[in-house]
């Protein structure tokens, strides 16, 4: 008896399994696909200074836009995508296309504007991925200092000497090099002697806080104490209010990003947004920086 129902069960198990295979093998495919129709798209949310509201830089993110399911957000593609391997060829189309359109934001709007690109865990351990974001800024001709790395702090604690060495690399294509999500991951600091890292980007969960939150609050405030201690740039992510704003500005904080700025937008959206950013610039006579 008892016997039985232990075949059953592992039949239900297999039967579980073998469902939830299928739905990624599936996944997996509709992805593959949906390079080859280029289905995916590359969308732009800027990084302002918070000193004078400009834009700085822009994060390329991707986005799916899906014939019946509309627009699919990173969290329901990267994940796969990093399952399977096919971040490698996805992470690639995004750092070529992103590089390229903003060489020409360069030419057309505003010529120190950078680039950020997140990179994955798959993609920063790949061989070649020193080599791919050679081959980007090549095909684009953009300027190795106009390109920024984010990478999560989980990706660079898997295996410290390697990593160093990876990012020792990438630092000599002349690239930037961000900590994305910063504060979230890892309670052990003495990385951040070792690691050539340029830029911190505080996590918003702790900006969603920072006002009623005091621990938010001196959490946002180690982090940018630590940020000049290492002469490191500092972004806050996530900014939605004028008084998250202003309290990261009063706390010493160069950067911020968030919808209170711009939402993520598409390409041509961006561009309104870059053409306005440029007009108040000349009103307000910052002039082209
Ligand atoms: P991330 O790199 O930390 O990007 C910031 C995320 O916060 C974006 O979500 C953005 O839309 C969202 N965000 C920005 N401002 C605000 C705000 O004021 N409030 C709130 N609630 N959210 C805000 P998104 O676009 O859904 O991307 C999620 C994550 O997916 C990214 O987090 C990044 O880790 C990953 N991702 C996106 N694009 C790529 C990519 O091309 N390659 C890789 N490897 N990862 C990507
Ligand atoms: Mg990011
Ligand atoms: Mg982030
Ligand atoms: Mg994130």
């Amino acid at each position: 008896h008892a016997k039985s129902t232990t075949k059953g069960s592992y039949a239900i198990f297999d039967a579980q399994l073998n469902a939830a295979a299928m739905e990624r093998l599936e996944v997996e495919i509709e992805l593959r696909q949906a390079l080859e129709l280029q289905e995916f798209r590359v969308y732009y949310q800027p990084v302002v200074s918070l000193d004078d509201g400009r834009i700085c830089t822009v994060e390329a993110l991707i986005r799916w836009q899906h014939p019946r399911r509309g627009l699919v957000p990173p969290s329901r593609v990267i994940p796969i995508a990093e399952e399977t391997g096919l971040i490698i060829e996805l992470g690639q189309w995004v750092l070529e296309e992103a590089c390229r359109q903003v060489s020409d934001w360069q030419r057309r709007y505003q010529e120190n504007l950078s680039l950020n690109v997140n990179l994955s865990a798959r993609q920063f351990r790949h061989a070649e991925i020193v080599n791919n974001i050679s081959v980007a800024l090549h095909n684009s001709g953009l300027k190795p200092f106009s390109l920024t790395l984010e990478i999560t702090e989980g990706n660079l604690i898997h295996d410290p000497m390697e990593t160093i060495a990876k990012l020792r690399a990438m630092k000599k294509l002349g690239v930037r090099l961000a900590i994305d999500d910063f504060g979230i991951g890892y309670s052990n600091l003495s990385y951040l002697k070792q690691f050539p890292v340029d830029i911190l980007k505080i996590d918003r969960s702790f900006i969603r806080g920072i006002e009623w939150d005091p621990h938010d609050k001196a959490i946002v405030r180690s982090v940018i104490a630590l940020a000049d201690a290492f002469e490191l740039s500092v972004t806050g992510e996530g900014i939605e209010t004028e008084e998250q704003a202003a309290q990261l500005r009063a706390l010493g904080c160069n950067h911020g990003q968030g919808y209170l700025f711009a939402p993520p937008l598409p390409a041509d959206s961006f561009e309104t947004f870059l053409e306005k950013d440029r007009q108040r610039a000349r009103v307000n006579g910052y002039g082209q920086r």
